[in-house]
This record gives structure tokens, C-alpha cells and sequence, in this order.
């Protein structure tokens, strides 16, 4: 059973147990995110992460050249190379990716987006964000088949040759619905969505899949982006897809026996 399992990039997630209980398997892709990452490195780099909300309330990353920089250190470097390392000393031949490796992930350049600041609607200038349009997947099916465990994460490159900053959790069920992928789990720093985001006990689900946007309104800044990416990956037929937290010891097997927010 293949499953595509993205990890989260921000502070708090349990980057460790995850790595340790997908060390016990060997049919999936890791799919990688490093917001903190990126803001740190951003930070002693002087260019700071800038973020802006959408008109339809999506934060997004505002990824400027100089700060493509940064996305590229940050997630092809560090965070990536750190769990290639890590998965290895558990005895996983794991291979990191980003999405130029083989045109893994193509992209399309987001043309015109727009910020609300102030209460107006202005276009974001100088934004090399886009959203992966197509995976080659023939790269991860070579890898899987000789027995490695690819590791993927942002930036994708578009189809000119300009590399792009891509949301990893919709990177994440891309991969899940090419792949034709038994269960996408959105591994983070929550149990899953959250009616009250300060009650970890108020977690929403198990939904069905025509009822994904239902629980939009309870979701603010990043959790949006995991509702788009499971609205994504239920679409594109992926079975089971699971929201759920990373910080609990065996976090693939709980999240795939249902402990999350469920999308079936
Ligand atoms: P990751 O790096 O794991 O992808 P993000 O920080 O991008 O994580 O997204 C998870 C965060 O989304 C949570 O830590 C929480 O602050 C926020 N969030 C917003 N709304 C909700 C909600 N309704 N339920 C749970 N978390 C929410």
C-alpha cells in the first residue's frame, strides 16, 4: 500500500517519531515542509519571512528573489538533508528531492496574487509562488522500486525553467493523487482541525469527502491550506486522508487507524 506522508515544517511538529514509525515501513514518499526554518535562516540572512492573506483568507509566504534564497537553503538544504540523514541512521535509504530533481514537480507561476492590507485588495509584487500543475512521477516509482524512500519538498520548477515556492501540503496530495496513493496523512503540530483552536478536544471529523469545505470557517492562517490540500487530494480520488498530529509516539499508525481528522 503506497501512502504519501508530508511532515510539517513549523515548531512543535515531531519530526522524530515520525521518522522513527515510517522506518518500520516501506511503501511511501515523505513530503516535507520548513517554515521554521525558513525564518530562522531568513532572519540571520537579513531577509526576513514576509507573509500576506489572500482576499479569501490564505496566508501565504511572500517569496521574493532574495528570498527564494533562502527557500532553497533552508528546504533543499537543512531541512531535508537533516532528514535524509536522520532516516538513514534508522536504516532507510532515503533520497531528498526537491521538485527541480527530474522535473519532479512542475509548476505555474501564480500571476496575480493578491494581499488584502489595510482592509484594500493590492497585488503582491515579485512573487515567486506558484502551484504544482503536474508530478513526474516515473522518478519516485524508479526510487520505490529499487528499494529508496524518496524524501520531497519545495521549491518546484516551472515548465521555463524558473524555480517556484509551492505550499508542501498541497505538494503533499499532488503527489497522493499521482501516485494513485492508498491515504495522504497531513502529519503537524495539532491533533487535527480544531473547532476552538485553543481545545485540542474539539477536533472536527471523520468528514466525508463532498464535506471538506465545511470545515474551512473553523480554520485560520496555515490550517487552510491542509483543508485545500485534503479538498485537492479527495478530488483526485485519494481514499483515505488524514489530518492529525506528529507529536504523539507511532504517529503514521495512529493517523492511519483514524486518529485525526478523517476525510473519507
Ligand atoms: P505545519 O508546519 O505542520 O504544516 P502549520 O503551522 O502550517 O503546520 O499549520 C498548523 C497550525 O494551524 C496549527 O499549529 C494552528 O496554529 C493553526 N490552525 C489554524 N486554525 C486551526 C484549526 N481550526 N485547527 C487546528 N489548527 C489550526
Amino acid at each position: 500500500m503506497t501512502i504519501v506522508v508530508k511532515i510539517g515544517g513549523a515548531e512543535g511538529n515531531g519530526v522524530a517519531p515520525v521518522l522513527a514509525d515510517l522506518a518500520r515501513r516501506s511503501d511511501y514518499v515523505l513530503v516535507h515542509g520548513g517554515s521554521a526554518e525558513i525564518d530562522r535562516l531568513g532572519e540571520s540572512m537579513g531577509h526576513p519571512s514576509r507573509y500576506y492573506t489572500s482576499p479569501s483568507g490564505v496566508v501565504s509566504r511572500h517569496t521574493d528573489s532574495e528570498h527564494m534564497d533562502v527557500v532553497v537553503l533552508a528546504m533543499a538544504g537543512r531541512v531535508q538533508t537533516e532528514i535524509v540523514r536522520a532516516l538513514g541512521a534508522l536504516g532507510v535509504r532515503a533520497v531528498g528531492l526537491s521538485g527541480a530533481d527530474g522535473g519532479l514537480l512542475i509548476a505555474r507561476k501564480k500571476e496575480a496574487s493578491r494581499a488584502v492590507e489595510d482592509g484594500r485588495v493590492v497585488r503582491v509584487k515579485d512573487d515567486r509562488s506558484g502551484v504544482v500543475e503536474e508530478v513526474r512521477t516515473e522518478l519516485l516509482r524508479v526510487l520505490l522500486g529499487a528499494g529508496y524512500i524518496p524524501v520531497v519538498g519545495p521549491p518546484a520548477i516551472s515548465r521555463a525553467g524558473e524555480l517556484l515556492n509551492v505550499d508542501a501540503d498541497r505538494v503533499a496530495a499532488q503527489v497522493a493523487v499521482a501516485l494513485g496513493a492508498e491515504a495522504l496523512l497531513l502529519l503537524t503540530n495539532v491533533t487535527g482541525v480544531l473547532r476552538d483552536r485553543n481545545d485540542p478536544t474539539s477536533r472536527i471529523g471523520p468528514v466525508s469527502r463532498d464535506a471538506v469545505d465545511s470545515m474551512m470557517p473553523y480554520a485560520e492562517g496555515r490550517m487552510r491550506k491542509k483543508i485545500l490540500a485534503a479538498r485537492e487530494a479527495a478530488a483526485g480520488g485519494v481514499g483515505r486522508i488524514v489530518i492529525a498530529s506528529s507529536m504523539v509516539s507511532e504517529p503514521v499508525e495512529h493517523a492511519l487507524a483514524g486518529d485525526g481528522t478523517v476525510i473519507e
